[in-house]
């Protein structure tokens, strides 16, 4: 199976070809701007010293500083942040907002550390990265298995980087600067800068979408709606569909799911997670692993977990009628030409979940200008700018008769161009 990465490069070529996008400009897309390997060192509780491998890579600023998550995971590697970062730079350009694109990670699994070397570990990485970020450098967020905990470490140690620096030079921090330093990083808890909303705002900019998608295909009444992952982005995605009267009938996480036809109780199962860690054990439903439950019957699949789920192995076998891709790169190119054939539609992650970046986008903007919103004026923002982008990437995909993400990397590539255009050649 292909890497990430090369993944990520194959759908480039594809929506290059499309565009006819100038040789220079893919050539520069094709690599990152700039690669950072980190080695950090932290103390255990026991008292040794381990060394973790940390990662931020840079990959394009031409519409503004590089903008992406930091991961903790166990499987993170330079290739994995590779496709992340570039995929930022795309989903950035759909939605139009002035932030380029990056992103980070440490190889390491968090949930076997304690809190105290979870701190130790985000104070140093934020140390290591301090050199290389600032509010109009690079601004990373929240990602997979980690939070606005880790988000305001970062920070910390970003602005004590920054006074010590000062001091070197026998000078002082402002109060005001201080405050505007904050929006380094964003997805930082309300009390230290965050934005109201930032913790629901992937999973209600893909909710936008999937309502705009159910009111355009005239669904039957419930649709049936299953996703994979139930953090962040999956947990809230769920309450949100049942809100709204759909019916959730499968979710899983690491280590397995549920699933029952007649829909699940999302409030319930919500507090069980919250208590045992996992969906594991959960009261009601069929008990499923995450191979299945992609495989379920469904309206609607929401990928929200990981890279290279949906393959050339599986994709004959889904049957769900839609994928509403909130983790970043769930399907591979190979098996996006499987599902297209078999007339499944696709709304691509750099569309379905960038409601995340749009609202740190927002957040970053209300450091900066010191002036805070409040959460329905973040979500009304939000939507504002989400489904107008839908809207014109459907408008493309008819029009060129192509699939929703080659219409959304075209209609990316093509600002970029442009952009490059009045930045460097004139
Ligand atoms: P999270 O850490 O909050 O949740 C991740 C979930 O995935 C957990 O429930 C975990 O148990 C589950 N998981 C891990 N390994 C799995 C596996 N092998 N099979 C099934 N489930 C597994 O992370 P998140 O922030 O919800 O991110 C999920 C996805 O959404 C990622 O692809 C991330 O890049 C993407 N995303 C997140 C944001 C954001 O703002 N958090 C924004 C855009 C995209």
């Amino acid at each position: 199976m292909s890497t990430p990465f090369e993944n990520a490069i194959k759908q480039l070529e594809k929506s290059a070809k499309i565009l006819d996008l100038k040789p220079q400009i893919f050539e520069l897309l094709k690599t990152p701007d700039r690669i950072l390997e980190l080695k950090v060192p932290v103390k255990m509780d026991d008292g040794s010293l381990r060394i973790f491998n940390g990662y931020r890579v840079q990959h394009n600023n031409w519409a503004g500083p590089y903008k992406g998550g930091l991961r903790y995971f166990p499987t993170v590697d330079l290739d994995e942040v590779k496709a992340l970062a570039f995929w930022m730079t795309i989903k950035t350009a759909v939605v139009g907002i002035p932030m380029g694109g990056g992103k980070g990670g440490v190889t390491v699994d968090p949930r076997k550390l304690s809190d105290s070397e979870l701190e130790r570990l985000s104070r140093e990485f934020g140390k290591k990265l301090a050199p290389n970020i600032g509010p109009y450098i690079d601004v990373p967020a929240p990602d997979v298995y980690t939070n606005f905990k880790i988000m305001n470490w970062v920070k910390e140690s970003f602005i004590d980087f920054r006074k010590n620096n000062y001091k070197k030079f026998g000078l002082e921090l402002t109060k005001q600067q201080e405050k505007k330093m904050q929006a380094v990083i964003t997805g930082k808890s309300v009390d230290q800068g965050g934005s109201l909303g930032r913790d629901r705002a992937t999973a209600m900019g893909g909710f936008f979408i999937i309502r705009s998608l159910v009111e355009r295909e005239h669904f039957q009444e419930r649709p049936s709606v299953v996703i994979q992952g139930f953090g962040n982005a999956g947990s809230v995605m769920a309450e949100l569909c049942l809100a709204e009267g759909y019916k959730v009938v499968a979710v899983s996480d690491s280590q397995g799911g549920v699933y029952d036809p007649q829909g699940l109780n999302i409030e319930k199962l919500i507090a069980h997670k919250q208590s045992t860690g996992h969906i594991l054990g959960f009261e009601q439903g069929e008990k499923i692993n995450n191979k299945e439950l992609l495989e379920l019957e469904t309206d609607i699949l929401v990928p929200a977990a990981l890279e290279n789920v949906i393959t050339a192995e599986n994709a004959d076998n889904i049957k769900a009628k839609f994928i509403v891709e909130l983790a970043n790169g769930p399907v591979t190119p190979e098996a996006d030409m499987i599902l297209a054939k078999n007339g499944l539609k696709i709304v691509p992650d750099v569309l379905a979940n960038s409601g995340g970046v749009t609202v740190s986008y927002f957040e970053w903007q209300q450091n900066l200008e010191d002036r805070y919103w409040s959460e329905s004026e973040v979500f009304n923002k939000l939507k504002d700018i989400i489904l107008p982008a839908f809207e014109q990437i459907w408008q493309i995909a008819e029009e060129k008769k192509i699939d929703l993400r080659t219409a959304a990397f075209a209609q990316a590539l093509e600002r970029l161009q442009n952009l490059w255009y009045n930045e460097y050649d004139r």
